[in-house]
């Protein structure tokens, strides 16, 4: 099982990260990671996974709350 890879949501990046390659962190918008080249922030959402530990998807432009 390949571990889903987030993308820079810069255009002029888009570069793909793995989940292992950024820092998660939360600034009271919901988790989100800066890209480590451009420092672009991409939201995610976060999931329960089946073993309980947290599952992380890209979303696209901000979370809306
Ligand atoms: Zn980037």
């Amino acid at each position: 099982m390949s571990e889903e890879n987030f993308i820079c949501r810069n255009q002029s990046c888009g570069t793909p990260w793995e989940q292992s390659e950024v820092v998660i962190k939360n600034e009271g918008q919901g988790p989100l990671f800066r890209c480590p080249l451009c420092g672009a922030r991409n939201y995610l959402e976060v999931f329960e996974g089946d073993d309980g530990k947290p599952v992380y998807e890209q979303v696209d432009g901000k979370p809306f709350l």
